[in-house]
């Protein structure tokens, strides 16, 4: 197997297909072996998985991925890698890959086709200008049983901070909604050709096989917590009041007694089940039973 981690082996591969990275599809490729190899370890890929890789580049994850899994679909855009990840992973009989843009793809109906009877996972270093909505589409697919990723370690910390600190907002409560976050390692600029400007983390999420939040109205909840951050200095209620006009100043701080708050309480303090809360408040004032 070419180790294509390896600088020497790498620079003259891409030197021999004229290829030249590409800043605008976020090409920044692993040259430290141990990367890869963990992102596959700690991602708990075996036999019996269907991995999902986004974006495979020259294909070092997708070699670890290969290695240990039933089945990896690998999705890149980018086709001049094609001679290339021919000559890197094309041996492995248990990988297909699709030269598409990962946002135009259909992830469940992809998952369903591709991965039936085996334990659908994701796993990416992902391209940093589109980390958000390739996480939202991994997981409002709702059918992997964990999404592990490298990002930006500001991105790591957001997808798993908890209520009162600084990195919580709206995307950690979108995460955590769908699985429970795990920040595994860092990964320091020097282990990637050409080097970020960012210190990069590998973060997995365990999706939840059930859902465990008592949330009615899915669309409503997620617009409460958008609107509790959209004025993140301000009280829960003044958000509300904005996002929910029909509610006024004082039906939002009514909503928010009821659900068992403090009027003066404020988003960044409160967890899933209490927004749970306070969206079931609205739903029912919406539709009175
Ligand atoms: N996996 C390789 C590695 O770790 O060295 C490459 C990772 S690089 C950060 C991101 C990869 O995603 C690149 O190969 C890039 O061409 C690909 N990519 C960028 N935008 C994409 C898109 N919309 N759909 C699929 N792949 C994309």
């Amino acid at each position: 197997m070419i180790d294509v981690c390896d600088i020497n082996v790498m620079k003259p591969l891409l030197q021999e297909h004229g290829f030249h990275f590409s800043k605008s599809k976020g090409q920044n490729f692993l040259i430290a072996p141990w990367v890869p190899r963990s992102i596959a370890e700690e991602a708990g890929v075996d036999a019996g998985s269907g991995v999902l890789e986004i974006g495979p580049g020259v294909g070092p994850l997708t070699q670890q991925l290969c290695l240990r899994a039933g089945k990896v679909c690998a999705v890149e855009v980018d086709t001049r890698l094609i001679p290339i990840l021919e000559r890197t992973v094309g041996d492995f009989p248990n990988l297909e890959i699709l030269w598409q843009d990962v946002l135009k793809l259909d992830v469940a109906a992809l998952v369903r086709e591709k991965f039936a009877g085996l334990r659908p996972m994701a796993c990416a270093n992902l391209p940093y200008y589109i980390t958000s909505p390739i996480l939202t589409a991994l997981l409002e697919a709702e059918c992997f049983d964990s999404v592990t990723v490298m990002v930006q370690k500001e991105v790591a910390q957001r997808m798993a901070a908890q209520p009162g600190t600084a990195e919580y907002g709206a995307f950690s409560l979108f995460c955590q909604y769908y699985g429970r976050p795990e920040l595994l390692f860092d990964v320091p600029a020097h282990c990637f050709l050409p080097q970020p400007k960012v210190t990069s983390a590998v973060v997995s999420l365990r999706i939840y096989r059930e859902n465990p939040w008592d949330v009615t109205d899915k669309d409503l909840f997620f617009r409460v917590v958008k609107a509790s951050f959209a004025m993140r200095r301000k009280k829960l209620s003044n958000g509300l009041a904005s996002a929910f006009p029909e509610l006024g100043k004082a039906g939002a701080a009514e909503v928010i007694r009821s659900a068992g708050f403090e009027e003066s309480v404020r988003g960044e303090t409160l967890g899933i089940p209490e927004f749970a809360a306070i969206a079931e408040e609205i739903r029912k004032r919406r539709q009175p039973q």
